[in-house]
């Protein structure tokens, strides 16, 4: 097997942060404008680009795009402030841990390269993972994150980028199904089929197994807790 790129989804895949980005866009904005955020945009499977610009849209702030860069800088600068509220009540989902042990053992499947394509920032990514102690399997340089790109499709084309310099190859190299998107999301899949990945959904987040499956995904799990399958699924 050559170079395989795995690509896993943070909230709703990985982990459950226990609504600390809520948290986080509540006191960002309270910082930026003064005032209460009363609304926020839809977040699932949406990158904190997205998110934010149309929070503010929302909130009927004029010109919105001018602030969408100093929220991603709130975020960023607030991220360590939620570790703990993430380890007291958030939760790892079941079988992730194993999972990623299973896929990141010396020499087991090939190269295996594995990391994240996630909505969020990448402090707050790496500030959840942490503190659910899922962060030391995953190589977050390669990754994709929400500051990358409003798109998330665009964020696949970037962790390609990023695997191929990082370990001295083509960006062509993790190109087509050499990419696999594992997400909860119709969001995920979609970014995985429009860039010719292979797609896997988890019915652990707010969509239904039936829904990832109508988005076009290849194999759709329940859940991580079978870790044999799981790998299957990754490595078809
Ligand atoms: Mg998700």
């Amino acid at each position: 097997m050559g170079d395989l790129l795995v690509l896993w989804d943070v909230d709703g895949t990985l982990l459950d942060a226990g609504g600390v980005g809520g948290d986080l866009y509540e006191t960002v904005f309270a910082q930026l404008f003064g005032c209460t955020l009363e609304a926020f945009a839809p977040m699932a499977g949406r990158t904190d680009r997205a998110i934010i610009l149309q929070t503010l849209e929302m909130a009927g702030i004029r010109e919105p795009r001018r602030y969408v860069d100093h929220f991603i800088c709130g975020l960023s600068a607030h991220a360590q402030s939620v570790r703990e509220t993430v380890a007291g009540r958030g939760r790892a989902l079941p079988g992730a841990s194993a999972a990623l042990a299973a896929l990141g053992g010396p020499g087991k499947f090939g190269r295996v390269r594995q990391s994240v394509l996630t909505g969020n920032v990448r402090p707050l990514a790496e500030v959840k993972l942490a503190a659910l102690g899922l962060r030391d399997r995953l190589d977050l340089c390669i990754g994709a994150y929400g500051d990358d790109h409003e798109a998330r499709t665009e964020l696949v084309h970037v962790a390609r980028r990023r695997a191929a310099a990082v370990h001295g190859r083509l960006p062509g190299d993790f190109g087509g199904t050499a990419t696999v998107v594992i997400g909860d999301t119709p969001l995920d899949i979609e970014a995985a089929l429009a860039t010719g990945a292979r797609a896997v959904g988890v019915a652990t987040g707010s969509y239904p197994a039936s829904a990832l499956a109508e988005a076009g995904a290849h194999v759709v799990l329940q859940d991580l807790t079978d870790t044999g399958k799981v790998m299957r699924a990754l490595l078809a």
